[in-house]
């Protein structure tokens, strides 16, 4: 008798980031994540009231309004506004278990983060709690490394898969960790070169340069 086959979940995955603004490094990643893991959709999910971080001067409707711009005539990404929509700190524990209910348990879900954010994870609210509703994609960053010690560390050898086709086998529970196009792009070096009056073109979508001048938006 030969044995049963293991399941293939359709999976959807979550990106979150503050974007402010959204860029190419985010967009260039999403894609190629989409492509490589085979996602259904890929969600960009502004961050509304980021928990770590100052409270971004540019606010979290025009951040998620560059984001729809962004995503606009590519259908497996998409815009998803619910951490704008919950009150106080937009904490992604909240919206996982938010998205598994929307799912449900037949769907594979794959948070994605960049290498700079894993390293931190361990500061998040309920981190630890985080695979009990999704995957972990992590995308190796131009200059940065994997932590190579301390609890990070042991979490990631514990639940780190190396077959990609892992993911597919349950909805929830596993850490990938994927070398994309390395794109040296920030947001944060957007920002400056716009505050210094300099031109941040084909770093970021064309659309998203129009909405910022038009809004008068990092001077
Ligand atoms: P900032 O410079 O303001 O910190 P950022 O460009 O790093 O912003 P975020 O919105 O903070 O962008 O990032 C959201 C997610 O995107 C994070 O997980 C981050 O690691 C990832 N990311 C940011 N830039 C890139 C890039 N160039 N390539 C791949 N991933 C990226």
């Amino acid at each position: 008798m030969s044995a049963p086959a293991s399941p293939t979940l359709e999976l959807v995955g979550v990106f979150g980031g503050t974007f402010n603004p959204v860029h190419y490094g985010h967009l260039r990643s999403a894609l190629e994540l989409v492509e490589r893991l085979q996602l259904a959709q890929l969600r960009l999910m502004p961050s509304a009231q980021p928990p770590h971080r100052e409270a971004p001067e540019c606010s979290a409707a025009h951040r998620a309004a560059m984001v729809e711009l962004a995503v606009a005539g590519e259908p497996r990404l998409a815009c998803d506004t619910r951490e704008l929509q919950r009150p106080g700190k937009s904490y992604t524990i909240d919206s996982l278990v938010e998205l598994r209910a929307e799912l449900g348990a037949g769907t594979g879900l794959c948070m994605v983060m960049g290498c700079d954010a894993l390293l931190e994870v361990n500061q998040w609210h309920r981190w630890r709690e985080l695979l009990d509703w999704a995957h972990i994609v992590v995308i190796a960053r131009p200059g940065w490394a994997l932590p190579s010690a301390g609890e990070i560390a042991h979490w990631l050898a514990e639940h780190r898969v190396a077959d990609r086709q892992r993911l597919r086998a349950q909805p929830a529970g596993c850490i990938a960790i994927e070398e994309l196009r390395p794109l040296a792009i920030s947001a944060t070096e957007i920002r400056d070169i716009l505050a210094a009056g300099r031109s941040a073109r084909y770093l970021l979508p064309q659309s998203v340069l129009d909405y910022i001048q038009a809004n008068s938006l990092y001077r």
